[in-house]
């Protein structure tokens, strides 16, 4: 299953929802499963059973959010279907959440949002089928039904300026600069995601006032996101990413050649016969090969 989503709703309201007189209602207990089932599958479901549907249907609070976040960027979000699940929300929806979902277009998200008016958390991230100014047009069309969008995530999407943020800050209306991810970085001047160090004591900080920047701009550790200086380079590491000394002391190393992974792939630590530690891949295979 390469989707996921989520729904709210109170058990509540789907008693309200039944006619207990009724005996051809499915048992009572499979209302309670509905706002726990994959998107995908609750709407499968409401078209086998005319109850499930209008409970579907008359209940408020499953329509309120939709997530979809495709990891495997095989999408089965197209536009239709997009456009298909939301206008079942009829108008109610609150906050669509996408991550990944190449196959949405521009004009996939005007329907939505032109037949979901009040919506107040639009996040797009890494849906590479959207263009800025489609989403500019999107939130344009939000700011006609004098709904206050807070929040707006759009990082991924390409070609984005520092005039469609602009266009976007002002559409917000918001002075808090966190309403939308993506930000002009101080160092290259370019619209990214910004990281600031949470170091109190940063070096770089002290000397010169700041280490807030783009991923391109300053190297930072994978594990804590404290910058690192380009010249720091003996703390080595077994995947690609970069660790600060202390996160580098901490972590577990490989037995062979010292080099620990991050958490993030710690998954590719091997176990070999008789060590209690672990392998990187890279000694694994030179073992293998001998
Ligand atoms: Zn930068
Ligand atoms: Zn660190
Ligand atoms: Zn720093
Ligand atoms: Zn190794
Ligand atoms: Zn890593």
């Amino acid at each position: 299953m390469n989707m996921e989503s989520s729904h709210e709703t109170t058990h509540k309201q789907h008693q309200m929802n039944q006619d207990s007189s009724n005996m051809e209602q499915p048992h009572e207990s499979l209302y309670l499963v509905l706002p726990y089932l994959p998107l995908f599958e609750l709407l499968a479901m409401a078209q086998t059973c005319r109850s499930f549907n209008d409970a579907l249907n008359s209940d408020i609070l499953p329509w309120l959010n939709i997530v979809v976040y495709d990891k495997v960027r095989r999408s089965r979000l197209s536009d239709e279907v997009l456009i298909k699940i939301t206008s079942k929300a009829m108008g109610r929806l609150r906050s669509l959440i996408l991550v990944n979902c190449g196959k949405v277009t521009d004009d996939g998200l005007l329907n939505v949002v032109a037949n979901n008016p009040g919506i107040n958390k639009l996040h797009v991230t890494q849906c590479t089928g959207l263009t800025a100014e489609g989403i500019i047009k999107a939130v344009t069309t939000l700011n006609q039904h004098n709904t206050t969008l807070k929040t707006l995530k759009i990082n991924g999407i390409s070609n984005i300026t520092k005039e469609h943020l602009q266009t976007l800050h002002s559409l917000l209306n918001s002075d808090d600069s966190s309403s939308i991810d993506v930000e002009i970085c101080p160092k290259c001047d370019e619209p990214r995601m910004v990281y600031g160090c949470p170091s109190e004591t940063c070096n770089r900080k002290r000397t010169t006032g700041s280490c807030r920047g783009c991923k391109f701009c300053v190297l930072r550790c994978e594990e804590c996101g404290i910058c690192i200086e380009f010249d720091e380079e003996e703390n080595e590491v077994a995947c690609e990413d970069m660790l600060c000394e202390g996160c580098w002391i901490s972590l577990p190393k490989c037995d062979f050649c010292n080099k620990p992974y991050c958490n993030k792939h710690a998954y590719k630590q091997c176990v070999v016969p008789g060590s209690f530690g672990f392998v990187c891949e890279a000694c694994y295979m030179k073992i293998d090969e001998n």
